[in-house]
């Protein structure tokens, strides 16, 4: 099944040529709009209509999350603010936020992407989905909502949270697509078996799932459990949202809208361009973004490409399952956090001491402990009587990152090895 199958199955030479022209229109409206990526191209000596083939895009600077930070709230923009009608931001893992923003036709181009992969997943107008991602300023609920109208879906908008009703919507309303984090999904998994609600007399039939990594156990708890054939999408809320690759029924990796983005893996430390098979950090370059632009943005996060002739029938290229990130940034229930932000934060409280996040799940949930490492016996006990300032510290964190962690003291050496992220999650 494919929406749009002209695009989705055309020949590599000629997707070749569409990207090679919307590339040099992208280059052209980004230096001419955006005073980030006009010094870039100066200072690397390049202009735009140096690049003549796909392969020049190598010679081009990469921009990163710290170029665009520096660039809060708009300077990315490159349109102006009045052409802008919808305006996210990614999760809290830095001091400032990034803030993208979206014209109508970038929100039509994505509403049409995410159709893409929803449509590859099977779904009709016939299903009732159910969008258990958050709605707010992170982008996942938009990206699943405004795609699952527009195949004439029924959509139910549950957002995350509140899991007894969730389940009661799942019986009640006929839901017969889940779409979720992993994470999310084995909490669901874990209600309706504590609900006692027989699996059988759902009408499941799919999950549709994005936003954390998704290792094959969990993949295959969650398949096993709700009863549904999983498929799994790949988005950033910098670049876009969801809606950057998607799961085809092969089940073998996720293809990548290649008319509306150039995706290239690059070996983290050099940045020299990987070939097919050879894993490194994903970089994308938007080909349609008309208000958000991003050219060779380094993503952080680790994949490699698979080229070989899907059995589907689509030609643009595909991503492996990812493997995590280059930095020590963490998904824990869907937002991304990293230690320097935890850090950052407990700073600001007036508490300066090496930290450790351990992530880790009890039952289906996911948990998170902040662990301060605390020497001196005396400040130790001091700070175990401080309730009231633990509870301060968790109250700052989870406004500072969007998700819940408990905070604790620890005497040195009671880290788990060095790293400052300890992920036990499956
Ligand atoms: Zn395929």
């Amino acid at each position: 099944m494919m929406l749009e199958s002209e695009r989705e199955t055309m020949p590599k030479d000629e997707l070749h040529v569409v990207q090679l022209e919307r590339l040099q229109s992208t280059l052209n409206r980004a230096y001419l709009n955006v005073a980030h990526y006009r010094r870039a191209f100066d200072d690397a000596g390049i202009l735009p209509d140096d690049v003549r083939s796909l392969t020049d895009i190598t010679k081009l600077p990469f921009t990163t999350r710290q170029d665009i930070e520096k660039c809060y709230p708009y300077d990315m923009f490159a349109v102006p603010l009045r052409e802008v009608v919808r305006i996210h931001t990614s999760s809290g893992q830095a001091r400032r936020p990034i803030v993208t923003g979206y014209t109508a036709n970038d929100l039509k181009a994505w509403a049409r992407l995410m159709a893409r992969f929803l449509v590859g997943a099977g779904i009709t107008k016939d299903d009732v989905i159910q969008i258990a991602f958050r709605y707010g300023l992170m982008t996942g609920g938009f990206g699943f909502h405004a795609a699952s109208e527009l195949i004439g879906a029924s959509v139910i908008p549950a957002d995350v949270g509140n899991t007894s009703e969730q389940v009661m919507i799942m019986r009640d309303y006929l839901t017969s697509i889940i779409a979720c984090t992993p994470g999310y999904a084995l909490i669901l998994l874990d209600k309706l078996k504590e609900t006692g609600i027989n699996l059988k007399s759902l009408r499941l039939r799919r999950a549709i799932l994005g936003a954390e990594k998704l290792s094959p156990v969990v993949r295959d708890k969650i398949e096993k459990g709700l009863g549904v054939e999983v498929f799994n999408s790949y988005g950033s809320s910098v670049v876009l949202g969801p809606g950057i690759a998607g799961e085809c029924s092969a089940h073998d990796g996720l293809h990548v809208y290649e008319d509306f983005f150039i995706a290239e893996v690059i070996d983290q430390d050099t940045g020299r361009v990987l070939r097919p098979g050879e894993k490194g950090e994903l970089v994308i370059t938007t080909l349609m973004r008309e208000a958000f632009p991003l050219i060779r943005y380094r993503t952080g996060d680790i994949t490699m490409i698979k080229e070989q002739v899907c059995p589907c029938g689509r030609t643009h290229l595909k991503l492996e399952d990812f493997y995590g990130r280059t930095d020590d940034t963490i998904k824990i229930k869907g937002a991304s956090v990293s230690p320097e932000r935890i850090r950052e934060i407990l700073k600001a409280s007036g508490v300066d001491t090496r930290t450790q996040l351990r992530v880790y799940r009890e039952g289906p949930y996911e948990r998170a402990d902040v662990l301060l490492e605390v020497g001196e016996k005396l400040f130790f006990d001091e700070m175990r009587a401080q309730k009231a300032f633990m509870e301060k510290l968790e109250k700052v964190l989870h406004t500072g990152t969007s998700v819940r962690m408990n905070v604790k003291i620890v005497p040195v050496s009671a880290f788990k090895g060095e790293a400052a992220v300890v992920d036990e999650r499956d």
